[in-house]
């Protein structure tokens, strides 16, 4: 056993702790709400404010380790938890991967290419974007940004020009990638600096929010192989405990660029829950628990498709009747637009997965229909 203090309710704490039930972990959550998906599965929990220094003392008196499922925790208040017990990952790495600009900054330093970028701190520096980047380029602001919102695609000084009075600060501008294709590893690093990878997935979005990913992604072994080194890199410069999720552009000319990190499970990890011996959230519970990486073995191709909003019901009740697909639902009551409520895994025999006809073929029922 060993109590594993989760901080953040949602999917991603609710998934870790169900793996980590099963491996007779106890679970203690960190919530501002009690009504998260997380405390359905663990209902040992601390609710109070991320900022809230009694709540987080009392959180931290519960548990022997600390982990999060959500990233933008208060620098105080991780500085805080990790006085009191060892948080994995680190406090470090957190912040790197909280802050747009240092977390690309991280990336080159490491020799690894992203798209090209310019801190734009206040107003006066947008001229100087046109200069150092050309159109397009996307701002994004540098923290708190997720499914795409706090983005602006700038195409024209005309669109430049009709949002500049409304930007906030600090902001990072970045060249539009000309990509092929998104895919993303997740890499598990253990406390004896072991790291293990799994297979690269391939994800495609929808109004800025993952819809599908497929893994294997169809690339050539070589990239596979050369994304996952370059998981492993990160890994082993972070010095990272856990689990990370890098997600990469293969831009147009077959060159892999790292677009973002995460430092926790990610959605488009979901898939290993079905198709590897070993998934992400029970890679995550193992390595914040002391356990060495172990391989992580996928034993099928699969599919995950996101249920997002309102039609998940109509898509969930679809999933359970499609032969060969697993649901897995948050237990979140109101769909509202945007809101991820679930997904579904399709699974194929290794080698199996079909091209994208075969997919529409096999997949009709959960693709699309009845989602926004
Ligand atoms: P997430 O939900 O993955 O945390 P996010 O809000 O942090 O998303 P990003 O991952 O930076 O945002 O961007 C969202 C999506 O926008 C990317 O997956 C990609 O499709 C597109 N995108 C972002 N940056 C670029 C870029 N520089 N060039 C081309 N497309 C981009
Ligand atoms: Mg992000
Ligand atoms: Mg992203």
């Amino acid at each position: 056993g060993g109590r594993i203090g989760i901080i953040g309710g949602g999917q991603l704490g609710r998934m870790s702790a169900m793996a980590a039930a099963e491996m007779g972990f106890h679970c203690h959550i960190f919530s501002p709400r009690d009504d998260e998906p997380a405390l359905d599965v663990a209902p040992s929990a601390t609710i109070g404010a991320y900022d809230d220094a009694a709540a987080l003392r009392r959180f931290a008196e519960n548990v022997d380790v600390i982990t999060f499922e959500f990233e933008n925790i208060p620098a105080e208040s991780i500085a805080l938890l990790e006085s009191l017990k060892p948080v994995h990952p680190s406090r470090k790495i957190l912040e790197i991967s909280q802050d747009r600009i240092t977390e690309k900054s991280r990336l080159n330093a490491f020799g690894l290419k992203t798209a090209p970028w310019v801190a734009v701190t206040d107003p006066d520096a947008l001229a100087s974007i046109e200069a150092a980047l050309g159109f397009p380029f996307i701002l994004k602001q540098t923290r708190f940004g997720y499914d795409g919102k706090g983005q602006w695609r700038v195409n024209s000084p005309q669109d430049l020009e009709a949002i500049q009075e409304t930007l906030p600060y600090p902001l990072i501008a970045e060249g539009l990638v000309d990509f092929d294709r998104e895919l993303s590893v997740i890499v598990a690093r253990d406390l004896y600096g072991e790291a293990s990878c799994f297979d690269v997935t391939e994800n495609r979005h929808h109004h800025g929010i993952l819809d599908i990913s497929l893994a294997p992604a169809r690339i050539s072994p070589e990239l596979a192989a050369s994304a996952q080194d370059m998981a492993c890199r990160i890994a082993h410069g972070l010095a990272l405990v856990g689990i990370l999720a890098v997600e990469l552009f293969l831009d147009a000319k077959g060159e892999l660029r790292v677009n973002e990190i995460a430092p926790r499970p990610h959605n488009s990890g979901h898939w290993t829950q079905d198709a590897c011996l070993i998934s992400q959230f029970e890679a995550h519970i193992r390595m914040v628990a002391g356990l060495r990486a172990q391989p992580l073995t996928r034993h099928s191709d699969a599919v995950m498709k996101n249920l997002v909003g309102p039609g998940t019901e109509v898509a969930a009740r679809r999933a359970l009747e499609t032969l060969g697909t697993r649901l897995h639902l948050y237990g979140k009551a109101e769909a509202r637009p945007g809101r991820k409520m679930g997904h579904v895994n399709a699974l194929f025999p290794k080698g199996a997965l079909p091209g994208d006809l075969g997919l529409a073929a096999a997949l009709g029922p959960i693709l699309n229909d009845g989602l926004e």
